[in-house]
């Protein structure tokens, strides 16, 4: 069995989409093969602006669709004509509204423990012992257990939705923005019972978030995203330290740095993500691009490695 949680090759998703009644469909290409793998204990953030394809990707690799291109293994097991429900098991997704993402009619051990009825052998005793325990884990007290989804703070909510994607211990767990409807205040909370059930349970993370501050905070490798692919793909720490592309250059500087020795010059991108029915020749980026030369309208740059990550940039 692989050591990797996930391996991600060449992962393409492209919708059909129609047009007008006496048009031919045209495709829209949400996901342009993307690369990637994920290692127990590592989080890999994704990155970049609404539209870049991270939902597409979050649903690829929650096995909501498959792949038009591209193979997708979890645990080393191709998803591609595996059994999908067994492997759904091992990634659970964590999604950014937890009000809306937990039934209002079940109390929260009803929701804690539908899961393991389903899916496991366990008795009704062996399932409500776990869900006590995982609900101690995230900050939950016994009597909790009794009420229903309203009855908490969004705080609180998105422990419950934590606890419940943890409740079959996946492997793998996929939160799509899980802190931005937050409270900055308890922004910082739930990013620390992420990092400690990741220590204690050995869980691979998918976190995408469009916040640079808490990408920094819980990733160990960063993957920006523009337009369905891969821009940027690397180690945290050397990507943040110094970004090489124009487009992490760019979402960097915008983001206020607490320390004055970090503060960047701002770069502004200028105009709107193109659509993914029509995207530019070339760089995706090149006409938005500060750094554009001749070549980046006709040539697409192809990822390479560059000062221990790698970079999609023709003048990198
Ligand atoms: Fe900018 Fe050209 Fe690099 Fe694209 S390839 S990011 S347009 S410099």
């Amino acid at each position: 069995m692989s050591e990797l949680l996930l391996q991600a090759h060449d992962l393409t998703r492209h919708y059909a989409v129609r047009r007008g009644l006496f048009q031919p469909p045209a495709t829209v290409k949400a996901l342009n093969g993307v690369s990637f793998s994920l290692a127990p204990r590592k989080t890999l953030a994704v990155v970049g602006e609404s539209g870049c394809g991270k939902s597409t990707l979050a649903r690829q690799l929650t096995l909501i669709e498959p792949p038009t291109r591209g193979t997708l293994k979890i645990r080393g097991v191709d998803t591609a004509g595996a059994d999908v429900k067994a492997l759904r098991r091992e990634v659970q997704m964590v999604f950014q509204n937890p009000f809306a993402s937990l039934n209002p009619r079940k109390t929260i051990a009803t929701t804690l423990a539908e899961p393991l009825l389903i899916n496991t052998p366990l008795t009704a005793a062996e399932r409500q012992e776990r869900v006590e325990a995982l609900a101690a884990k995230v900050g939950l007290r016994p009597e909790h257990l009794r009420r229903y989804p309203h009855m908490f703070s969004g705080g609180q909510r998105q422990r419950i939705a934590i606890a419940r994607a943890m409740i079959l211990n996946p492997g793998i767990v996929v939160a799509d923005e899980p802190v931005s409807a937050l409270d900055v205040s308890i922004q910082a909370q739930i990013l620390n019972l992420f990092m400690d059930l990741q220590a204690e349970f050995g869980t691979g993370y998918v976190f995408i978030s469009h916040n640079l501050s808490v990408v920094e905070h819980v990733a160990d490798e960063v993957m920006v995203m523009y337009l369905g692919a891969a821009v940027e793909l690397g180690d945290k720490r050397r990507v943040f330290a110094a970004p090489l592309h124009p487009y992490t250059q760019a979402l960097m500087s915008a983001t206020p740095a607490l320390r004055a020795a970090d503060r960047r010059e701002r770069i502004v991108i200028h105009g709107e993500l193109p659509s993914p029915l029509n995207p530019p020749s070339g760089c995706a980026f090149h006409k938005r691009c500060p750094r554009a030369v001749a070549r980046c309208a006709s040539e697409v740059p192809a990822l390479r490695e560059v000062d221990g990550r790698q970079v999609a940039c023709h003048v990198v």
